[in-house]
């Protein structure tokens, strides 16, 4: 579910044509909606409301800070992965207590700021950050809480380079492993190792493999608790599926029915860090027809943004659904779909102007006819869009506008040259 939709064949972000966004900011440009992202938090809060929950939007999704502000204000909690984004949840007057810290290769001056905010969760990725932690949390005589993330060796049947919780994986402890750990540092006295940890991956599909995960890790929670480990809370990461395609993913309510049961009466606290599944389909790239032209029995749409902007497809071989923003009567999609069919479809490529053979959005793709100077939607934008985007070829980094009803706000303005070589000055 998602609030962009066709009204009379053009298309609007909740009460704003993006039409009217687009003269009044230009293109291209990234357009959230408000509605969206809070309905799918509130729908995952609610799906989980039995347990003693807290959901933690993994920032490095999307990472404005306004869009943080009001995921905050509906009682997000932070899972972050740098400084950066400690600095970005603070700015946006998170809960400090409601983060918590992944990443193998967190630096000594990330982990003294961290402890100084207060986070929740350290989650360690190894041994060695632990001892690192230790050494850190005793100097500055910081009470400080820490998860051991550990790899339940479960598949979560996505794209390998989404793939983190295999055994073959550079993030956490192999489940086997962790038990040692806990021997050896569970009970240090400084650092208070309380929790366990996983994330096995990004947009799975189904509910299955974070059913598997999370029986691993109770078996090890109650091994741990026998050799007397206190064990407060587990958290099982993100990469909840988000409809790239209509109604393909689990809903909320779909993992929870898996989940839910598993932890009734554990005397467990529940984290989730959701990331795709809140803002993947709260946002749009609207960008327009720069040229159409021939090439062998290619035909090519040539728009004016890049893989610098939204990299997905070059990087996982993603689906996005993309469409003309404005369409005749017959055209309006009722779904997003892999491949439209009907008359009248033309099937092209959707490319950037970068200067790379990989700067594609969609290959032998059926669309509507388009011209030069039409509004194209490259829809279900919001997760590592704006996030992952790049200077690459010295673009300037693209506008957000943040919709909220009829009306909307420039969240981020559109880079200048200026901008971009200041730090060359
Ligand atoms: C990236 C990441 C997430 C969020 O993943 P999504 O696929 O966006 O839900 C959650 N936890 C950790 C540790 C991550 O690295």
């Amino acid at each position: 579910m998602d609030y962009f939709n066709y009204r009379s064949g053009k298309l609007y972000a909740e009460d704003v044509s993006v039409e009217k966004i687009a003269s009044e900011v230009g293109t291209p440009v990234y357009i959230y909606s408000r509605a969206t992202f809070l309905s799918h938090l509130r729908k995952i809060q609610k799906a989980y409301a039995e347990l003693d929950t807290t959901v933690c939007y993994s920032i490095k999704a999307c990472s404005n800070i306004h869009i943080l502000k009001f995921l905050a204000e509906a009682g997000s909690g932070f899972d972050i992965v740098s400084g950066g984004e400690l600095f970005r949840a603070r700015q946006a007057g998170a809960d400090t207590g409601k983060i918590v810290y992944a990443g193998v290769g967190k630096t000594d001056v990330e982990t003294i700021d961290a402890m100084n905010a207060g986070v929740g969760y350290f989650n360690i990725e190894s041994e060695a950050e632990l001892e690192n932690l230790i050494r850190l949390a005793k100097k500055s005589k910081k009470r400080v809480k820490a998860a051991l993330r550990v790899n339940p060796d479960v598949d979560p049947q996505t794209h390998t380079y989404t793939t983190t919780g295999k055994k073959e994986s550079k993030f956490g402890v192999d489940i086997d492993r962790a038990k040692k750990v806990f021997a050896k540092y569970g009970k240090n006295g400084i650092v208070d190792l309380s929790a366990v940890h996983i994330h096995i991956g990004s947009a799975g599909k189904t509910v299955g493999p974070y059913v598997e995960a999370t029986k691993k890790i109770l078996i090890l929670i109650e091994q741990l608790r026998q050799d007397g480990f206190k064990i407060e809370a587990i958290d099982i990461g993100g990469g909840y599926g988000a409809d790239y395609e209509s109604n393909t993913a689990p809903s909320a309510t779909g993992y929870a029915k898996g989940i839910v049961p598993l932890l009734k009466g554990k005397q467990l606290k529940l984290i989730l860090e959701p990331g795709a599944s809140i803002a993947a389909n709260s946002s749009i790239l609207l960008t327009r027809v720069l040229f159409l032209k021939k090439g062998g029995r290619k035909k090519f749409v040539i728009v004016d943004a890049g893989m610098n902007d939204l990299i997905r497809p070059p990087l996982y071989n993603a689906f996005h659904f993309i469409w003309p923003s404005s369409v005749e009567k017959r055209f309006v999609p009722l779904k997003k779909v892999k491949q439209a069919a009907g008359e009248g479809l033309e099937k092209v490529d959707i490319v950037g102007p970068i200067c790379e053979g990989s700067d594609f959005f969609a290959k032998d793709r059926n669309l509507p006819p388009v011209k030069r100077g039409d509004l194209v939607t490259i829809f279900t934008a919001g997760a590592y869009g704006a996030s992952m985007s790049s200077n690459y070829n010295s673009r300037c980094l693209l506008p957000e506008v943040l919709v909220d009803g009829d009306r909307y706000t420039l969240i981020r303005r559109r880079q200048t040259y200026e901008d971009m070589i200041a730090l060359e000055r």
